[in-house]
């Protein structure tokens, strides 16, 4: 059986050319993800010389294969934080999560984006009682996040305990993504597709980017890869597990 993302049936593509020259940039964004798409989105406008480069094509990578929820609660992870850090980290966290899902809800609404945005509750569960819900739901009380108590889900799946929150949401990332790509490419920034890096040197006092097609300098990097493409001595590259990231980031 082919494993196919929901969200990419019935979408149409156009690809922009890939690169085909030296370029020396004010800034590059590496990866066309929600995450590189949306930094281009918030500087589309500042009189910066930017690029972004993708190696395939826009939102095809992880973001065309999410739940699309816009959901501040993430399974366990405040208790998790909480056990890492403390309460004031993890309420961060929240207040974090809190302001993407309007900031989100605001630019759909700004732009008329028709990405089937639906306000829905979130739930968290577990299919035996009391391993972790209890420990989210002390910090959403001592967060002052409004929950409520279920003992089934909406849904017909095993539930032994369960509670939902209000204010998340559920859309088409890839409707999303693809007004957001042609926003960008109407503004000042120059979108290359097919174009990977792959490799990261600093050359000159700025940062220099190979690709097949050419080479990049820039000022200013932001690597939107979701897993870093560079492996070398002067920069330690994140880890994506969420603890690993959180202790190698203290
Ligand atoms: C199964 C699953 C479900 C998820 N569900 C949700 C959800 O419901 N809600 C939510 O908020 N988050 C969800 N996530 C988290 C999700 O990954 C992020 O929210 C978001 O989609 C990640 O965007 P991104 O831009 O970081 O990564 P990506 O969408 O993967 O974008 C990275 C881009 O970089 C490009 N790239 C990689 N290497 C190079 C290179 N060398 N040169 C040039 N380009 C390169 C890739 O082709 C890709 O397009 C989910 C994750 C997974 C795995």
């Amino acid at each position: 059986m082919k494993q196919k993302s929901i969200w990419t049936e019935g979408m149409t593509y156009e690809i922009t050319p890939s690169l085909k020259e030296d370029l020396d940039v004010d800034i590059l964004i590496v990866g066309g993800g929600l995450a590189g798409l949306m930094t281009a989105y918030h500087l589309k406008d500042e009189k910066y010389n930017i690029v972004l480069i993708e190696k395939d094509k826009i939102g095809y990578g992880i973001t065309s294969k999410t739940t699309g929820k816009l959901t501040y609660m993430q399974g366990d992870i405040y208790s998790k934080i909480e056990d890492i850090y403390d309460f004031t980290v993890a309420k961060a966290y929240l207040e974090s999560q809190k302001y993407a899902i309007e900031k989100a809800e605001q630019i759909i609404e700004k732009h008329q984006i028709a990405c089937n945005f639906q306000k829905v509750d979130s739930y968290i569960f577990e299919t035996e009682n009391n391993k972790y819900l209890n420990k989210e739901r002390d910090f959403l009380e001592r967060a002052k996040v409004p929950y409520y108590n279920q003992k089934k889900l909406p849904i017909n799946f095993p539930c032994a305990d369960a509670l939902y929150t209000k204010n998340t949401a559920t859309f088409h990332p890839l409707k999303y993504l693809s007004f957001i790509k042609e926003l960008i490419l109407k503004s000042q920034i120059k979108v290359y597709e097919n174009t990977v890096a792959l490799d990261l040197d600093i050359k000159d006092g700025k940062y220099l980017i190979k690709t097949k097609q050419g080479n990049i300098k820039t000022t200013k990097l932001i690597i939107c890869t979701h897993y870093p493409f560079f492996r070398n001595s002067w920069i330690n590259a994140f880890k994506t597990s969420p603890r690993t990231f959180i202790r190698l980031s203290c």
